[in-house]
């Protein structure tokens, strides 16, 4: 061993890991990219892909996405191995123009039969969430996922796949603009968020992605398992409305 790595092994340093050509080339995308859409590619390489899509062109081609396309995108998706196992692509549903988007983990079995986001148990409580708040699905919401496809057996979405679904999710909230994003659970708040915590540590306050604020709260699934949380989800809802009334033209939300 070189002296090199011995003084790298005394320090702890060791194994060095080096960029693959594949990561170098989502850092190159990443630089010719606008700032703000910049944010949120990480640097880091897809799931095992099945596309041959060079990734920094598939980056790109999704950001250029219009509404009518993009439901077909991503049902031609072949990024990551989930598009062996799905049975339909579930993009989102709801008011392209929407001030709230809420965003959750995956699509369950019922969403992968239907297409659809939160048609399950989940999505009941998350509709009956919505009417406390006196809105309903499809009108001033927008309701998305994470992940495009469904995992098998429902497990949570590795890292590899969320980075490679993220240009379709980056991709609505630019078409979209909401005025605020809600993010349903552990692990869409700390895959937008980019941090390991916990939802008790993350809820309460106010977050950003992409330049939208953004709250966390717990999942509508987890709700139903823990029905006490119920009322910290409606606690996290009122900061959520709260925000978005103090929000001024600009976006940028007064003090609370
Ligand atoms: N859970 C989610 O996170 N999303 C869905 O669409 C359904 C259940």
């Amino acid at each position: 061993m070189s002296a090199h790595y011995e003084i790298l092994r005394e320090l702890g340093l060791l194994p060095l890991w080096r960029l693959r050509a594949q990561f170098v080339e989502i850092a190159q995308a990443r630089a010719a990219i606008p700032p703000h859409a910049a944010e949120s590619v990480a640097p880091f390489a897809v799931a095992p892909e099945v596309s041959s899509e060079p990734q920094a062109e598939r980056i790109h081609r999704i950001a250029a996405l219009e509404w009518r396309e993009f439901a077909a995108d991503v049902d031609a998706c072949t990024a990551c191995g989930l598009c062996r196992t799905r049975n339909k692509s579930v993009p989102g549903v709801g008011d392209m123009r929407a001030q709230w988007l809420f965003v959750g983990e995956a699509p369950g079995a019922e969403e992968d039969a239907k297409g659809e986001p939160f048609v399950g148990q989940a999505g009941r409580l998350l509709d009956n969430m919505l009417a406390a708040l006196g809105m309903k699905r499809g009108m001033n919401v927008y309701i998305a996922n994470i992940l495009k496809c469904r995992p098998p057996g429902n497990r949570t979405p590795t890292p590899l796949e969320a980075e490679s679904c993220r240009p379709y999710l980056d991709r609505q909230i630019a078409l979209i603009r909401p005025a605020l994003i809600v993010a349903l659970g552990k692990s869409a708040a700390t895959t937008l968020l980019n941090v390991d915590a916990t939802i008790a540590s993350l809820r309460g306050r106010l977050h950003r992605y992409q330049g939208v604020p953004l709250i966390v709260t717990y999942h509508p699934a987890y709700l139903l398992r823990n029905l006490p949380d119920k009322a910290k989800a409606w606690e996290d809802l009122c900061l959520a409305r709260t925000t978005l009334r103090r929000l001024p033209a600009s976006g940028q939300p007064a003090l609370l």
